[in-house]
Order: structure tokens, then C-alpha cells, then sequence
């Protein structure tokens, strides 16, 4: 079956009707990009680039930061990059950053809540991936994003960011996409009023899951909670897809879910233009996609939505459809 999917790396991620997605794949530091271009992903969906921090024994540089986004960007070589600003807090710590003690850190004070407090750290990033955006296809992504103030807040900074290099005469490029995480489910009801202001979204399933359950992603004795198929996460997958395209944008996925072969089908059938998954799973995904006719995924979809009651009648519904 390998040797089947690895005849794929160049072939387009299409339906037999012929209707193309992108295949996207995550990555944590540049060294990841080797495993990117070899499995033929069409893109990096979501660069976790916390990991530059976690690895390194005090805040990374401005020029640490800037060569290892122009090291990704030069490498995709004019792919799409999607670069997330730092996430930070609930599991993932820093040695040098002194956070409060929490009694729900998952809750509590991470991700863009910090950025937006930490004014200083926050620029530091965002000028190195600036600089760097005139070295390839550079799109930016705020995580945790529960309201739109906070989005206009990151927005604008960048903005102000990007200004202050202009006047510096620091070259950047003009076309960079910005957009969020959808992994609070405030902003998947809202996603309507986002799509206004976002050139784009990722579905973040890993959180919005466990948002939506209200049940914590490392905690064992309730990870039967853990439902991708549930129809209420359909749903708002569904609303978040369908505000996107109703104002021409679009919505990707970068959640553990969208390289499962059980919710492909379903997620094509919903609409969503990008999946971005571990490099391991895209040759994979691909020939799945390939087997998959869309006018069907969309009848399967909806009848996923508007029928079943349960995780289990999903799953056995898509496995009916596609055997
Ligand atoms: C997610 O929440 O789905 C996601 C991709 O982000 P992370 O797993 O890094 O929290
Ligand atoms: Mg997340």
C-alpha cells in the first residue's frame, strides 16, 4: 500500500468529479520541512513555532527567529506557509517565562492572551516573521482567538508592526494572508462576523473538541468525550466552512481530525478547502480523496448533520458510504 501512495507525490488532491483540496502538512521546526516536500504536501498548514521557544533557554532572538521562518519559506519555495504566533501556556511551558499558577491552564492565561499582554515579546516575533515574509509565501495565524476585539487587537499591532519596518526601510511583503484558529467554539458561532475581517480560517479540532465536550484533551477518564464525529462538532465545522465561503474566503483544518481517514470523507463533504495533517499522513489522504466523489461526501455530510445523534451512527454511516 506504500509503494501505492508513494506514486502520489506529484499527483493532484482531487475527486474522481474533480474537485481539488489542498493537502497541507504541520510542522514544528524547519528541520520538518525535509519530511514536507518528500510526501508531496502541497503546503504547510500550520508551523508551531512555540516549539522555537521551548527548545531554546531564554526568549529566542529577533534575527533567531527571522532565519528559521526565512529557512521554512525558502524550502516551500513560494508554497503556501502558515505561521502561527506563538501558543503558549495550558500544557507547554517555558523555563524562562514565569507564568501564574493556574487552576485550569487550559482555561487560563495562554496563546494570544499572552501575546496581546506581552506587548514586547508579541513584536519580537512578529517583526522577524515580517522580514521574513519577502522570502516566500508567508500567511500569519493567531491561535486561541475567542473575540473579534482580540483579533483586531493582533491585527492591528501587526500592522503597526509592519509599518514601523517600512519606516525603518526593512522590505516586506504585501500579500500576506491573515487569519485565525477556530478551537473556541465562541468564535466557530461567530465565525459569520469574523469572515468579514480574516482572509482565513483553521479549524484547531484538538481544542475546539475538547472546548465543545468540556473535556480536558490529556485526560484520560473522559477521553470517550473526545468525539470528532460528533454532529455538534460537525455543526460548527459546518458554520465555520460555510461563513468563510459565503464571503469568499477560506477554511482549512490543521486539528488531528483532518488527517483521519473516518472524517475526510465528511470533511470534503462539508466544503473545507485545506487539510493539514501530520507529512506522514498525506500520501495517504490522497489517494483517499481520490477515491471520493463530492456530490456523494456532500449527501453523506449532510445526512451525517441532520440525522445522526451520535458519534457511532457517523462512523457507520461513513462506513457504509465508502467501503
Ligand atoms: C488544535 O488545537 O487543533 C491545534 C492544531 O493546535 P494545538 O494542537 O497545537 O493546540
Ligand atoms: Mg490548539
Amino acid at each position: 500500500q506504500k509503494a501505492e501512495w508513494a506514486k502520489l507525490v506529484d499527483s493532484p488532491s482531487e475527486t474522481k468529479d474533480g474537485h481539488t483540496v489542498e493537502l497541507a502538512a504541520n510542522i514544528g521546526t524547519p528541520k520538518d520541512v525535509t519530511a514536507v516536500l518528500e510526501n508531496g504536501a502541497e503546503a504547510i498548514g500550520l508551523y508551531r513555532t512555540e516549539f522555537l521557544y521551548m527548545d531554546s533557554s531564554d526568549f529566542p532572538t529577533e534575527d533567531e527567529q527571522y532565519d528559521a521562518y526565512r529557512e521554512v519559506l525558502e524550502a516551500m519555495d513560494g508554497k503556501a506557509v502558515v505561521v502561527r504566533t506563538m501558543d503558549i501556556g495550558g500544557d507547554k511551558e517555558l523555563p524562562y517565562l514565569e507564568l501564574p499558577e493556574e487552576m485550569n491552564p487550559f482555561l487560563g492565561y495562554r496563546a494570544i492572551r499572552i501575546s496581546l499582554d506581552k506587548k514586547d515579546m508579541f513584536k519580537t516575533q512578529l517583526r522577524a516573521l515580517l522580514r521574513a515574509s519577502v522570502h516566500g509565501k508567508l500567511r500569519i495565524m493567531f491561535p486561541m482567538i475567542a473575540t473579534l476585539q482580540e483579533f483586531r487587537e493582533a491585527k492591528s499591532f501587526l500592522l503597526e508592526v509592519k509599518e514601523e519596518l517600512l519606516s525603518e526601510g526593512v522590505e516586506v511583503s504585501e500579500d500576506i494572508q491573515i487569519g485565525i484558529m477556530v478551537e473556541i467554539p465562541a468564535a466557530a458561532m461567530l465565525a459569520d462576523q469574523f469572515a468579514k475581517e480574516v482572509d482565513f480560517f483553521s479549524i484547531g479540532t484538538n481544542d475546539l473538541i475538547q472546548y465543545s465536550m468540556a473535556a480536558d484533551r490529556m485526560n484520560e477518564r473522559v477521553s470517550y468525550l473526545y468525539q470528532p464525529y460528533n454532529p455538534s462538532i460537525l455543526r460548527l465545522i459546518k458554520n465555520v466552512i460555510d461563513a468563510s465561503h459565503a464571503e469568499g474566503k477560506w477554511t482549512g483544518m490543521c486539528g488531528e481530525m483532518a488527517g483521519d481517514q473516518t472524517a475526510v470523507p465528511l470533511l470534503l463533504g462539508l466544503g473545507l478547502d485545506e487539510f493539514s495533517m501530520s507529512a506522514s499522513s498525506v500520501l495517504k489522504t490522497r489517494s483517499l480523496v481520490r477515491r471520493l466523489n463530492l456530490t456523494d461526501m456532500q449527501a453523506l455530510a449532510e445526512k451525517a448533520i441532520n440525522e445522526c445523534t451520535s458519534s457511532e451512527e457517523v462512523v457507520a454511516l461513513v462506513e457504509e458510504a465508502t467501503k
